[in-house]
């Protein structure tokens, strides 16, 4: 994989365009076809906690899907509702040519589109693939020129807002790929987001992603420390929320999700930090801001601290909760 990370996202662009100036070659002629078909079926790989609501909400839309996930049980509902189940994502590309994947990481997508029985090997000519899981945007970049050789189309959209927003059809998708395909990859994102942003080349959409979740992970350690400090200086923490709310420390870990228990209702500090994103894709997330931090030499000394602590966190036992139990993290370390 390595050798080919030598072309730019510029250069495969031309290339891009260059194949698009041909009107007689066959990439162009699927890519007409692919897009007037707007209800032909939609390939969707990754049925989990995201995947799932999201592809009910392509159902919603009339779209008819082909599906497969490597976990059989979280393909039954569909069966049940009548949709494609095959068995491996080669047939999905044989059966769809317009495919949405929403794993958990890299390895899973390189594994779902370059593997044995990958989307590769049968993938058509001007297909739409587009990867909404949280990865490193190396690896989108790469995904996309292996594509490329296929004769179709990488968009990296990976999402902001939880399993809530996912099922209410909220969800804000951040895009990266050639331009001229935008329109089409919207056609399907429309359907499961409210928001949905054009990014740039190959890659911008995790760029975006990456930055805001760590800046997210670090506002959350922030509100929690604060709120702990204040709780140990004597403070009803009901109160301090509401001051901080109204002062120059608000922001989203502070006003809509604060991680304090008894201060909001409805969030996962209120259900013992169930639901909500887990503290281990909040790590991992952040390793994958620490490593593009580490490809660009850009400092990101509190997003390193960061993953640092979530890092610790999933090896105390804080793997399967919400990212916002960083608050009961510091307070069980009375004895520092
Ligand atoms: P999940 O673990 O609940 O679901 C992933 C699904 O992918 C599972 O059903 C799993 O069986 C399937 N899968 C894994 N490897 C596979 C393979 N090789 N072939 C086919 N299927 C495979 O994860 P999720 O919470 O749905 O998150 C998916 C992505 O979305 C992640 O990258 C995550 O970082 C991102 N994300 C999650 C949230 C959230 O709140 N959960 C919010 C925003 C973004």
């Amino acid at each position: 994989m390595a050798a080919s990370f030598r072309l730019g996202g510029a250069a495969s662009s031309l290339r891009y365009w260059s194949r698009l100036q041909r009107p007689a070659a066959a990439g162009l002629s699927a890519v007409c076809s692919r897009s007037m078909a707007s209800k032909t079926p939609v390939g969707f790989i990754g049925l989990g906690n995201m995947g799932n609501p999201m592809a009910k909400n392509l159902m919603k839309h009339g779209y008819p899907l082909v599906i497969y996930d490597v976990f059989p049980e979280a393909c039954k509902e569909f069966q049940q509702k009548g949709e494609q189940v095959v068995s491996s994502p080669a047939d999905v590309a044989e059966k769809a040519d317009r495919i949405i994947t929403m794993l958990p990481t890299s390895l899973n997508a390189i594994e779902v589109y370059s593997g044995a029985n990958g989307i590769l090997k049968n993938v058509k000519k001007g297909s739409l693939l587009i990867d909404s899981s949280t990865i490193d945007p190396a690896v989108s970049k790469e995904l996309a020129k292996e594509v490329e050789k296929m004769g179709a189309v990488f968009m990296d959209a990976p999402v902001s807002g939880g399993v809530g927003a996912a099922r209410s059809g909220n969800l804000t998708f951040m895009v990266g790929g050639v331009q001229e395909e935008f329109a089409a990859a919207q056609e399907l994102l429309g359907c499961m987001g409210s928001n949905v942003l054009y990014c740039g080349a190959v890659g911008t959409g995790q760029a975006a992603k990456i930055c805001n979740n760590m800046l997210l992970a670090i506002s959350m350690i922030g509100t929690a420390e604060a709120m702990n400090l204040g709780i140990r200086l004597g403070l009803d923490p009901k109160l301090l929320a509401k001051i901080l709310n109204m002062s120059s420390g608000r922001c989203w870990s502070s006003d809509t999700y604060n991680p304090v228990p008894g201060v909001m209702d409805g969030v996962p500090s209120a259900n013992n930090y169930q639901g909500g994103f887990g503290t281990t894709l909040m790590a991992k997330d952040l390793g994958l801001a620490q490593d593009s931090a580490t490809n660009t030499k850009t400092p990101i000394l509190l997003g390193s601290l960061a993953h640092q602590v979530y890092r610790v966190m999933c090896a105390k036992g804080y793997s399967k909760k919400d990212f916002s139990s960083v608050f009961q993290f510091l307070r069980e370390e009375e004895t520092l």
